[in-house]
């Protein structure tokens, strides 16, 4: 399986790290090492010196598809998570410096902490979901994926013109603003529509 990311789908953080509104969406993608599940303890990389979290919805895809039309891509998926897309800043902002790709900083071990699914059909509208992040119990991040620049829908069609999808795929769909450090025995709790899916403390 793979894990495509979008960068940059959230007005707020795009300037809160003084980045352009981009034409089309920002791809990258994780490794399945990146996978952290199970609410496993995330190890603190020697490095980097300024880890962020980025709390994402992530949609699970469940079945083989390329070029996808934007009409038919809710057919494939059926459910929803919260992860983190964890970054080092530093590295990644000495990256972008120098116009190299991102993906030491992004595509480490254990850089993508996910929940549980859950089946989409238990929220009314994907594209009006709260989330947020609290890191020791105080919040950090909070979204509603209203405020995607593109959404859910577009984005699997846009990506699917150049990956095909396959079942068991998952999607980062970007973060809000409020992205910050997190530090040795932090722990960070995430929560959609204020329903807890994902608490796992950095090690
Ligand atoms: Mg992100």
């Amino acid at each position: 399986m793979k894990i495509i990311c979008i960068g940059r789908n959230y007005v707020d953080h795009i300037h809160e790290l003084q980045n352009a509104i981009p034409e089309d969406p920002v791809i990258f993608q994780k490794p399945d090492t990146a996978l952290l599940k199970d609410n496993a303890p995330f190890y603190y990389p020697d490095f980097t010196q300024d880890l962020h979290h980025e709390v994402e919805i992530v949609v699970k895809i469940n079945k083989m598809g390329k070029n996808i039309d934007e009409k038919f891509a809710h057919k494939y998926y059926n459910e929803i998570g919260i992860g983190i897309d964890f970054t080092a800043r530093d590295l990644q902002s000495k990256l972008k410096s120098k116009g190299l790709p991102w993906e030491l900083a992004k595509a480490f071990d254990g850089s993508a902490p996910i929940s549980d699914f859950i089946p989409k059909t238990e929220f009314a509208d994907l594209q009006n979901l709260n989330f947020h992040l609290d890191v020791n119990g105080q919040t950090r991040q909070q979204g509603n994926t209203s405020l995607m620049l593109f959404k859910i829908d577009y984005i699997i069609s846009f990506i699917s013109r150049f990956f095909t999808l396959k079942t068991g795929d998952l999607l980062f769909t970007g973060t809000p603003k409020g992205v910050s450090p997190v530090k040795v025995g932090d722990t960070l709790t995430a929560y959609i529509e204020g329903k807890k899916m994902l608490e796992f403390e950095v090690k």
